[in-house]
Parts: C-alpha cells; sequence; structure tokens
C-alpha cells in the first residue's frame, strides 16, 4: 500500500474537445508547482495523482498544490489491491477505538463484483470484528472513502481538501495587470489568473515623490502573486514627468481623472507590446472619486474597445479585504508607502469628469503624446519569481 495525494479538477470537466489543451496546461502548471520536490505526478481520466515522495514532503506537496487553479480538491489516501483484505488493512488506519464511523464507497469501475453498498458492508464488517468501535451510517464521527478505479487499484482516503478552482493559468491568454500598492489590485490580478489568465503586471511610481521603499512593496505584492500564477514580467513606468506637466498646466480637480487616462495609454500599449487582449485594475464602483461611472467612462475611452476586466467592480472594500487576507496579500498592502495617486491629490477630484473636458484639458499639454512614448521607453523590466 503506498501513500499518494489524489487530485481532482473542477470545472475542467465541462470541456468537450479541447480538454486536452486544458488539462496539459494544469499538468504543467502541476509539475511546475512541484519542481523542487522530488515525487511522480500520474494521470488517469480526469484523475491524477502525486506519488513516490517522502513522508516528510507530505504536507508541502499539500499546500503547494493547495493554490493551483484548475484544481478542484485533493485528497491523501492509500493506494492498495482491490481486494477486500488490502482495502480493509488501509482503511482500519483511519479508525480510532471508541468512535463511530462509516465506509463510504464508491465504484469507477462497474466490473467489480461487489457493489457501492456491498464494500461498505463488508469493509465495515471486517473492521468492527477487529476494533472496538461502531457503525453509524447516518452521523458518523469518522468517515473513511474507499474509490475502486478502473484502473485496478482501490484510493482509501479520509479527508478531502479543497483546492483553488478556477481554470488553469495559461488557458485564458494574457492580460496586463495594473498593479499598485494597495489592498485592491493583487485581489484583481489573483481573481482573474483564476479564470485562467496569465498576467503582466505593470506598476506606475513617481519617484522621487514616491520611495524606494513603495517600489520595494509592490515586488513583495507580485512574489506573493507567483504563488498562484507562476512567474511573470513586472513593468515598472515613471510617470513623474507627465504628473508634473499635469499638475502644471492642468485644473486641478482632473488631476486624477487625466493620470488615470494616461495608465490606460500606456497600458493599452504594453499590452500591445507584450501580446495581452485586455487590461485588468482594481477598480471598485464609487469606492473613491475616480471610480464613479463617470470616471470609469472617461479612463476606458483612451482604449477603445480594447476589454478591461474590474472583477472588483461590485464589490465591498470588506469582501476585498477578506480576499487578500486569504491570499496573504493583506500585511503588505497595507504598509503605509504612498503611491503616485497619490501626489499633487486635489482637494476635490471631479466625480463628474466628461470626455470632451478631459480632453481640453489634456491639449494644454503639448507634448503629451511624445511624454507617453518616453515613459515606455524607460520602463525597467522586472522577472518576479516565486
Ligand atoms: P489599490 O488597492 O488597487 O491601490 P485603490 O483603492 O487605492 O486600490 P486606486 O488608487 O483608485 O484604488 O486605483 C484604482 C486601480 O488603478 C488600482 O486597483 C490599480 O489597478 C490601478 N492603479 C492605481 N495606482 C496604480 C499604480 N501606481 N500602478 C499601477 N496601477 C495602479
Ligand atoms: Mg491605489
Amino acid at each position: 500500500m503506498d501513500e499518494i495525494i489524489v487530485l481532482r479538477y473542477g470545472e475542467l470537466y465541462l470541456k468537450g474537445k479541447n480538454r486536452n489543451f486544458f488539462e496539459s496546461r494544469l499538468i504543467r502548471n502541476i509539475k511546475y508547482r512541484l519542481r523542487d520536490i522530488p515525487c511522480k505526478l500520474n494521470f488517469y481520466r480526469s484523475r491524477y495523482e502525486v506519488c513516490d515522495f517522502a513522508n516528510s514532503d507530505r504536507n508541502k506537496i499539500v499546500n503547494k498544490l493547495k493554490t493551483v487553479f484548475g484544481l478542484h480538491s485533493l485528497s491523501v489516501a492509500y493506494r492498495t489491491e482491490t481486494d477486500l483484505d488490502s482495502i480493509t488493512d488501509a482503511a482500519i488506519k483511519y479508525v480510532k477505538p471508541g468512535k463511530t464511523f462509516k465506509i463510504k464507497a464508491h465504484r469507477g469501475d462497474k466490473r467489480y463484483p461487489m457493489t457501492s453498498v456491498e464494500i461498505g458492508r463488508e469493509v465495515g464488517g471486517r473492521i468492527l470484528s477487529k476494533i472496538n468501535c461502531e457503525v453509524d451510517l447516518n452521523d458518523p464521527e469518522i468517515v473513511v472513502n474507499v474509490d475502486v478505479r478502473e484502473t485496478g487499484c482501490a484510493y482509501v482516503y479520509g479527508d478531502t481538501v479543497k483546492c483553488a478552482g478556477g481554470m488553469p493559468v495559461g488557458t485564458a491568454g494574457r492580460g496586463v495587470l495594473l498593479l499598485s500598492g494597495g489592498i485592491d489590485s493583487p485581489v484583481a490580478g489573483y481573481m482573474m489568473m483564476k479564470r485562467g489568465l496569465e498576467i503582466t503586471a505593470l506598476h506606475f511610481y513617481s519617484y522621487p515623490y514616491t520611495s524606494e521603499l513603495a517600489r520595494q512593496k509592490v515586488i513583495t505584492l507580485a512574489k506573493k502573486l507567483t504563488e498562484y500564477g507562476g512567474k511573470f514580467k513586472l513593468i515598472c513606468v515613471s510617470t513623474t514627468a507627465i504628473q508634473e506637466k499635469i499638475h502644471m498646466n492642468c485644473t486641478d480637480s482632473y488631476m486624477i481623472t487625466l493620470l488615470r487616462r494616461t495608465m490606460m495609454k500606456i497600458a493599452r500599449k504594453v499590452a500591445e507590446e507584450c501580446e495581452a487582449g485586455c487590461i485588468i485594475n482594481g477598480e471598485s464602483l464609487a469606492q473613491v472619486a475616480s471610480q464613479t461611472l463617470s470616471g470609469i467612462t472617461v479612463s476606458n475611452e483612451t482604449v477603445g474597445g480594447f476589454p478591461v476586466f474590474r472583477p472588483l467592480i461590485g464589490m465591498d472594500k470588506e469582501e476585498i479585504i477578506e480576499i487578500s487576507q486569504k491570499i496573504d496579500t493583506y500585511e503588505t498592502s497595507i504598509l503605509p508607502y504612498e503611491d503616485c495617486c497619490t501626489v499633487f491629490l486635489p482637494d476635490s477630484p471631479a466625480t463628474k469628469p466628461t470626455i470632451e473636458r478631459a480632453i481640453k484639458e489634456e491639449q494644454k499639454i503639448e507634448n503629451l503624446d511624445e511624454m507617453i512614448e518616453e515613459a515606455i521607453k524607460n520602463r525597467e523590466v522586472i522577472m518576479i519569481e516565486p
């Protein structure tokens, strides 16, 4: 009897002819996640198993697999022969004297000579004859699962661990994630990776108004996201010169509106360069002045029909914080470093900006397009590795 880890995938089972594409990407992502741990990955139709690992690595493997998108759940299990003695030897390991238990059998192999109910009854009976305990089919303290597979073996296991769900990263294309140092944008990145997008992160800074520490914070956040999406590029673009120009020439209340439009224009160009099909940001409707319906309309106008995904648009801050705690970005996000959005912050930013007015304001800066090109040209690219 070998100790293994059984993996189950989620939504992929809905896929038809192109399931292979999704599966091979999932397998690649699992292998990448486990690359530093000696073990083997086997796969048979919708079930994968990790085997040949050291006992001391078991929990490490489980924790790493919990964050692989596309996996629905996993169980640490014993793989045994399908005869009742072998199954019982494994099942009895989960049962404690004085406790109530139930054998929950499932027969993937319909040629197996007993039904699920018969397997449960037989194995349960054998355990009862060896340990002083009781069977309780309705409300047992211990449930032992027995899964007889078509591949000629049985899996015997106790608990099932929930995994991250979603779709394998890399199966839905690429998106440019606008990554600030705040709470929202790492969560937005996490949510879109969960739907299979690979990301390239784009961060705007405004040195010397923003500090080196603020930049380090973004790198730390990006690193945390690699837990889910593997390695990716972080592109850092300075908006200092553009912000100074806007501040000098344009109406104060449009400062944020114009900065947002600049960010979107740069993101659109970066997307083209890295063959991304969408932009992702952490906006949530009405959260701050720039995230009103008018604010979003005016910044969106700069990218035409190019898709902009805002996975947090309908979420409350509290719900966003809950996810950021779950993915372990929260503690980093709340470190008090400034963001380029807080530089030259006007007293009362426009909550109902218009496209016409924004364009007029932009015309007050004669070489804005060149400045944008220049900012992109001077970008810094950092490879973020787990
Ligand atoms: P966040 O936690 O994302 O910073 P926030 O409430 O501070 O949220 P805003 O500052 O209004 O939100 O920014 C809205 C979105 O714009 C962010 O979620 C992010 O996607 C993008 N953004 C803001 N500042 C930057 C930046 N310096 N670099 C890249 N993207 C940014
Ligand atoms: Mg922010």
